[in-house]
């Protein structure tokens, strides 16, 4: 039986810490400092909180020296943009992230909008989403989990000038930044949404399937044209009472039926997962870099 290439990132994203790591010792050599970053979360959603846990975690181990903020539930927007405000004028914070989804009752608009763009990390803010739109136009930063998809088509050397694209879901987050720089990469892209209709027969027009969805094993073998790249940003628990936890966590794309017909795939978890943090600890080190003028 054809099988599929498995695209690993969690090796690719180990690589690139490495990276990061010997970037990072370098410059403290040179300038004398480590980059910052600053993560805001508020409330206290379980899986925000491991998400900051894992990207402090991460930032440990290539030297970026973390700061966290942890604001109640009940926390006003004044609040909030206080905090921004004084790691927007903070010096060794050269990153700011904040942890979404925010608290119902909290504008994300005006808070997005509060982190100086010279630190969005996260790449959220509509002055680096409207740059990363435009033709000529070059983003501070590229928002993590698209970017992180990019680099590992790059990685494994996979083309995208001139291919079909499909980008499942339009999410501000990953769906519509992916779909913007899969064009920048000169793709011929189409996007899927909750509305669209046959997204079966157009998915399978696609070289490439990026896939944010959210609903476990949507993507079917049917869905994919033969030969096709995919990869799989989704993370849904699904029951499964063999594990210890009773769930598991796969993707959007039915894992088992794709290997049979792509040429390459990434699994869940072990694929994007590990790129998006490694991305942010990428998007941290260039913004300290263009502090310091280290190239
Ligand atoms: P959102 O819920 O914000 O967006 C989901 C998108 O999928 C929407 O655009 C929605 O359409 C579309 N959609 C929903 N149902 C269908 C359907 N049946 N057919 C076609 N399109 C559909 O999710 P996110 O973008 O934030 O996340 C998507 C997935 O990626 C989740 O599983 C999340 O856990 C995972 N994720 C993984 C990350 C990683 O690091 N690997 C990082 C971030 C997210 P519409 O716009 O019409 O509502």
């Amino acid at each position: 039986e054809p099988s599929a290439k498995v695209i690993d990132g969690k090796l690719v994203a180990k690589q690139i810490r490495d990276e990061i790591t010997s970037e990072i010792s370098k410059m403290k050599e040179a300038v004398g400092i480590n980059p910052g970053l600053a993560v805001v979360l508020v409330g206290d959603r379980k899986d925000s909180a491991i998400y900051v846990q894992n990207k402090k975690k991460a930032c440990d181990t290539v030297g970026i020296i973390s700061r966290e903020s942890l604001l109640p539930e009940d926390c006003t927007e004044e609040e909030v943009l206080k905090c921004i405000s004084e790691y927007n004028k903070d010096p060794s914070i050269h990153g700011i992230l904040v942890q979404l989804p925010l608290p119902q009752h909290l504008n994300e608009e005006n808070i997005l909008n509060a982190v100086n763009i010279d630190k969005d990390v996260d790449g959220f803010h509509p002055l680096n989403i409207g740059r990363l739109a435009m033709r000529g136009r070059e983003p501070l930063f590229v928002p993590c989990t698209p970017k992180g998809c990019i680099e590992l088509l790059h990685r494994y050397n996979i083309s995208i000038k001139g291919k079909r694209a499909v980008v499942i879901g339009r999410s501000n987050i990953v769906g519509m930044p992916a779909a913007l720089l899969l064009q920048r990469e000169d793709a011929t892209v189409s996007i899927i949404h909750s509305r669209t209709e046959n997204p079966e027969e157009i998915t399978r027009e696609a070289d490439i399937i990026i896939s944010a969805v959210g609903q476990p094993n949507m993507v079917r073998g049917s869905w994919i044209k033969p030969g096709a790249v995919i990869i799989d940003v989704g993370i849904n628990p699904v029951e499964d009472s063999k594990s210890r936890r009773g769930y598991r966590l796969v993707g959007d794309v039915c894992y088992e039926e794709a290997c049979k017909i792509a040429s390459a795939i990434t699994p869940v978890p072990g694929g994007v997962g590990p790129m998006t943090i490694a991305m942010l600890l990428s998007n941290t080190l260039t913004s300290a870099k263009r502090v310091y003028n280290f190239v």
